[in-house]
């Protein structure tokens, strides 16, 4: 796209454009962009020669995490061998920063300081890949029971690519000059760990960086490919729990009780008219109710009803309205039952930011990667309605950009798109895995080289 753009530019007389002072910025804006091309151009068969030294390592470090997974506020082993991976490469590294994060620090001279961020922590499910390799590992998960762990979102992939672009960029010292804050953070799959390093002091403690990045991986899309959303990528998320509450008694006399399980079903579908009768219909939002949990049998009624809903929006003003109107919902439903009113529970602990790319920093980003992949290989999608708490650091006043891996075979993807086609297992999945190699080597190379365009000399 850049080389396109420059070659277009080049071939109009610079004396020419001159004349016009728009096409004279443009012109000059693509002489600098044509050089600074030129100048990644030349670092790419270096960083790529660097991926193939470190590939045999690289892999079985994956390996390791996938087989080693930690659930999230358990990252013990996990941060401890990221630490000994960054400190062998100069990095100066520091444990136990909001929790089991760690940050790594590498001072090359004068110039700008780039956050890249890996989260760490696995999920409660029991893998059921059939890989070689996958996780045999079980925990106790914060209730006590004993569950199978797994890395089931990709993390295992992210803290390996985070590695590779550390040992690139240490690598390549000569050429670029500014600040890497490589950040290492635990408890992202219940949306705590961004929160806990920042109270912890991460922009204080440590270099507040200029720009922060991060890659995901994307079961959706194939290996090789990168995708990414301008602006808006992912949604704010909210954790609701409701008790609703009745009077207990014998299933053949409901005129002895108040049966919390028939309120709990009027909530249920009236809660689908927020989204459906309350809210402008050009702003997305969602309510689910995931869980519903009332009563032991079939002829007694019960006392209560618990249910657990997550929320997304995608402006603080649609969150506020819809987390006020569960509410009011669901109080209304219990006057209307005369039944004592429900105890509903917002979890400030659990909310994740909506996750906003920075204009700047993507139109600064995005040329550079379809320098490296081609421009058919980096591909805007639609925003999702999914949360990551790596939009806390955008919040901080940090131009933030995160943007999806393509982790599949291509493929497979080609098929589960004919019709009756065997579908591809969504990131949480206890099917869903990475291949390894070219998800790596992409990874590696999009991060190092979306660091060097912004630190590069
Ligand atoms: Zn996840
Ligand atoms: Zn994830």
């Amino acid at each position: 796209m850049r080389t396109q753009c420059v070659g277009k530019v080049g071939a109009t007389s610079l004396a020419a454009v001159a004349a016009v002072g728009f096409l004279a910025t443009a012109a000059v804006q693509a002489q600098i962009e044509a050089k600074e091309g030129a100048a990644l151009n030349e670092r790419v068969p270096e960083i790529q020669n660097r991926i193939a030294g470190d590939y045999s390592r690289l892999e079985s470090l994956y390996k390791h995490f996938h087989q080693h997974p930690e659930l999230s506020l358990q990252e013990v082993q996990t941060s401890a061998r990221l630490t000994k991976e960054l400190r062998e490469i100069g990095f100066e590294v520091t444990p136990n920063v909001g929790g089991h994060g760690i940050v790594g620090v590498l001072k090359n001279g004068d110039g700008p300081t780039v956050l890249v961020r890996t989260d760490m922590d696995a999920l409660p499910v029991v893998e059921q890949t059939g890989l070689t390799y996958a996780s045999k590992q079980h925990a106790r998960d914060k209730n006590g029971n004993d569950v199978g762990v797994m890395h089931a979102c990709g993390h295992d992939m992210h803290m390996t690519c985070w590695v590779g672009t550390a040992r690139v960029l240490a690598g390549m010292r000569d050429r670029w000059h500014g600040t890497l804050l490589f950040i290492g953070q635990p408890a992202e799959e219940i949306g705590a760990g961004a929160r806990m390093m920042l109270d912890d002091g991460l922009f204080k403690r440590f270099p507040k960086p200029d720009y922060g990045l991060a890659l995901h991986c994307d079961s959706r899309s194939a290996h090789g490919h990168v995708t990414y959303s301008d602006g808006l990528a992912l949604a704010n998320v909210d954790s609701v729990d409701i008790t609703v509450r009745g009077k207990g008694g014998h299933g053949s006399a409901p005129q002895m009780a108040i049966d919390p399980i028939v309120i709990a079903a009027r909530i249920i579908l009236d809660l689908q008219t927020i989204v459906s009768r309350e809210t402008n219909p050009t702003d997305p939002a969602v309510v689910t109710v995931g869980s519903i949990h009332g009563g032991t049998k079939h002829n007694i009624i019960p006392n209560e009803v618990k249910l657990q809903l997550t929320v997304r929006t995608t402006k603080d003003a649609v969150r506020m309205h819809t987390l006020e109107a569960i509410e009011r919902i669901a109080k209304a439903a219990a006057v209307a039952a005369r039944a004592p009113e429900p105890i509903v529970k917002v979890d400030p602990g659990e909310f994740t930011p909506a996750l906003v790319n920075d204009a700047a920093l993507t139109r600064k980003t995005i040329p550079a990667l379809k320098e490296v992949l081609g421009a058919d290989n980096v591909q805007e999608r639609p925003p999702i309605m999914g949360g990551e708490d790596f939009s806390r650091y955008g919040r901080q006043g940090i131009p933030i950009f995160m943007y999806f891996l393509g982790t599949f075979p291509p493929e497979r993807i080609a098929e589960a798109k004919k019709e009756g086609g065997r579908p591809i297992p969504s990131l949480h999945s206890d099917l869903y895995y990475p291949v390894p190699e070219p998800s790596i080597k992409t990874g590696v190379l999009t991060m190092s080289v979306a660091v060097l365009n912004l630190v590069g000399k």
